[in-house]
């Protein structure tokens, strides 16, 4: 009798620049996950719906657009990327200083929200399909409402001047604070720890500790270890 592999979900939330994009990406590899970056997804839409001059205060014209738009996946090596009408989203576009201002506005709308919704709990069909062994969904609400069922559910904090300076690294001009600010504070899914989370504080970790705590607590959940 074979047994069916224990397919695998991972919600990784925090605020801007706490490091799950990177521990995220690890992990997919190391594991043979699907990796959602989900942060990227609201980014894609605001790019769009900024280019379509669209502004937050006139929520019936945000709804009106995003009615008008199809999304879409394409898988590039463990990344799930999302399309808009077919057509990816350029990286430069949604991480200029433009999008960095408006997303945390737009993502605070609830037709922004439920826009997303389906498609992000889409991606682990998506990931089954492909066969991969898991899904690891990182962003702001993934273990509180996209997954609250989750295998695992991880919150990565770091202290917000470690994560300005991240940004700065980055070369990306980036006001973290104000955005986890705006994200914590918001009615619609706001970003907060979800009961039964595993905190995690990274300001004073390399990444590779991060990993390894989660990696650890990961293997444990699939048969036999790994
Ligand atoms: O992860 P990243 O910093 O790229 O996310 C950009 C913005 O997208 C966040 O500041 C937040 O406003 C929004 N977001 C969200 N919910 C998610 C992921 C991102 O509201 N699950």
């Amino acid at each position: 009798m074979s047994i069916t592999p224990k397919f695998i979900i991972v919600a990784i939330d925090g605020g801007a620049a706490s490091g799950k994009s990177s521990t995220a990406r690890v992990l997919a590899q190391r594991f043979n996950l699907l990796h959602a970056d989900t942060g990227s997804y609201y980014r894609a839409l605001t790019a769009e719906l900024l280019g379509r001059g669209v502004k937050t205060a006139n929520a019936a014209a945000v709804r009106a657009e995003l009615a008008d738009l199809r999304l879409g996946t394409k898988v590039a090596g463990h990344d799930a990327h999302i399309t808009i009408n077919g057509t990816e989203v350029a990286e430069a576009a949604i991480r200029g200083a433009a999008v960095n201002a408006a997303v945390s506005h737009f993502a605070a709308l609830p037709a922004m929200r439920s826009a997303l919704l389906a498609y992000q709990r889409g991606l682990a069909d998506e990931a089954r399909g492909k066969k991969f062994a898991g899904l690891v969904m990182e962003g702001r609400d993934i273990g509180s409402v996209i997954f609250p069922k989750a295998d695992l559910r991880f919150f990565l904090s770091a202290d917000p001047l470690e994560r300005a300076r991240r940004r700065d690294r980055q070369g990306q001009p980036d006001a973290v604070a104000e955005r986890d600010r705006l994200d914590s504070s918001r009615e619609a899914s706001p970003l907060i720890c979800p009961a039964g989370a595993v905190a995690i504080d990274s300001t004073r970790l390399e990444l590779a500790e991060v990993v390894k705590k989660m990696a650890g607590l990961i293997a444990a959940k699939l048969p036999g270890g790994i």
